[in-house]
């Protein structure tokens, strides 16, 4: 089945009570047996409940997975793999990490004495020389938030193999309808589904999808015993964005590339960072292991000015000024004051990460629209 059939038919069957088309909204916390431990699959929803499960099966179909698990936001997910490491073990993870994976790691699991490593994974001999006995995990993004590096998943995913390393990736950006990293060698796939898999801004939630049996029943264990599950109603969000991520990534795809080329010629803008130019870093990497370059960029203006990128972005008209990324609107974020306010100034500028970088979550609206607001806004 192809990736297009899978967003509506993979691992989906019509419900088995009455052949509802769409799976049902099982809004109920238990069910009845027959005799204790006799029941139709379910028992309580903490451990399994048909509407997540449904999305579950959906997610694992979509990243090429056999399992899949959903939780109740990003974090929880990211959470849940974490608890896979004891005290002692080091986890190399990427230096432009997603905020809120960086305030996990260092002020929550540092402090259950787990070591973080946060190296450039431009360059492979970064994470090569942080390996000792006790690396148990690397956790990388690619693309990353705001700057847009692209990582060589297919290399990391060589060396962690290796070294009897999990390698888990946070596929949040690229959706699975550009980049499958299990087809690359990694273990865990991970989605804030709140972005581009839930689609529409309405909810949050979170995804992990691996394929091997044993680490799925690690995590199966922990997802039931923390807890960090989604309600049946997200999921059934979810499972309905799902349905379009394809026809919606095409056209985030359409428009961040017009949107990429018409700032890159504009005389105000200094500099655009968007995989898919050719004198990208890694554009050749981002051109084997992505389908095409999404819908996200970031753009900085002359000067390092937190008044002039302000300026632009309240000058917006259809761009709506908000944190997150990856539903059908258009928005725009100012990472050094927003999302990545909580890094040093001196930490951000070693990143490129200047106070004038503009973030663009592109939208599925007419691109001549989104343009003449941008034009707008920056005249
Ligand atoms: C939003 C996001 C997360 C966290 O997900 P939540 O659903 O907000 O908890 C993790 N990683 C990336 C790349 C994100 O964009």
């Amino acid at each position: 089945m192809k990736f297009n059939t899978k967003t509506i038919h993979g691992n989906q069957k019509p419900d088995a009570a009455y052949g509802s088309v769409m799976q049902p909204i099982y809004q109920t916390s238990t069910y009845a047996q027959q005799s204790p431990g006799d029941h139709k699959g379910y028992a309580y929803s903490r451990s399994a409940n048909p509407t997540r499960h449904a999305l579950e099966q959906s997610l694992a179909s979509i990243e090429n997975g056999a399992f899949g698990m959903a939780f109740a936001s990003g974090m929880a997910a990211i959470d849940a793999v974490m608890k896979l490491l004891k005290p002692g073990d080091e986890v190399i993870t990427t230096n432009d990490i997603y905020g809120g994976s960086f305030r996990l790691f260092t002020k929550v699991y540092e402090g259950y004495g787990i070591t973080f490593h946060f190296v450039d994974m431009s360059d492979i001999k970064n994470i090569e020389t942080q390996i000792t006995n006790n690396t148990k995990m690397i956790w990388m993004e690619s693309p990353t938030n705001p700057m847009m590096n692209i990582f060589d998943i297919q290399a990391v995913a060589k060396l962690a193999n290796q070294n009897n390393i999990l390698l888990a990736v946070d596929n949040t950006f690229a959706t699975p309808y550009l980049q499958n990293p299990l087809d690359l060698g990694a273990h865990i796939v991970m989605h804030s589904a709140t972005k581009y898999l839930g689609g529409h801004s309405d909810l949050v939630m979170g995804a992990l999808i691996v394929n091997e049996k044993t680490l799925a029943e690690r995590l199966y264990f922990i997802q039931n015993a923390s807890g960090a599950i989604c309600g049946p109603q997200d999921a059934f969000l979810a499972l309905r964005g799902i349905k379009t991520l394809h026809v919606r990534m095409e056209r985030h795809c359409h428009n961040g590339r017009a949107i990429a080329h018409y700032l890159k010629n504009h005389s105000k803008v200094e500099k655009v960072y968007w995989p898919g130019f050719e004198d990208h870093p890694s554009h050749h990497i981002a051109k084997r292991q992505m389908k095409d370059f999404g819908g996200m960029l970031s753009f900085s203006t002359y000067g390092d000015s937190t008044e002039d990128a302000l300026k632009v972005i309240k000058n917006l008209k259809i761009f709506t000024l908000a944190e997150s990324l990856g539903g059908v609107e258009s928005l725009a974020g100012h990472p050094a004051t927003m999302t990545h306010a909580a890094i040093p100034k001196k930490d951000r500028l070693k990143i490129g990460l200047t106070d004038s970088l503009i973030r663009l979550s592109v939208g599925i609206e007419d691109v001549d629209d989104l343009i003449e607001d941008l034009e707008q806004a920056l005249e």
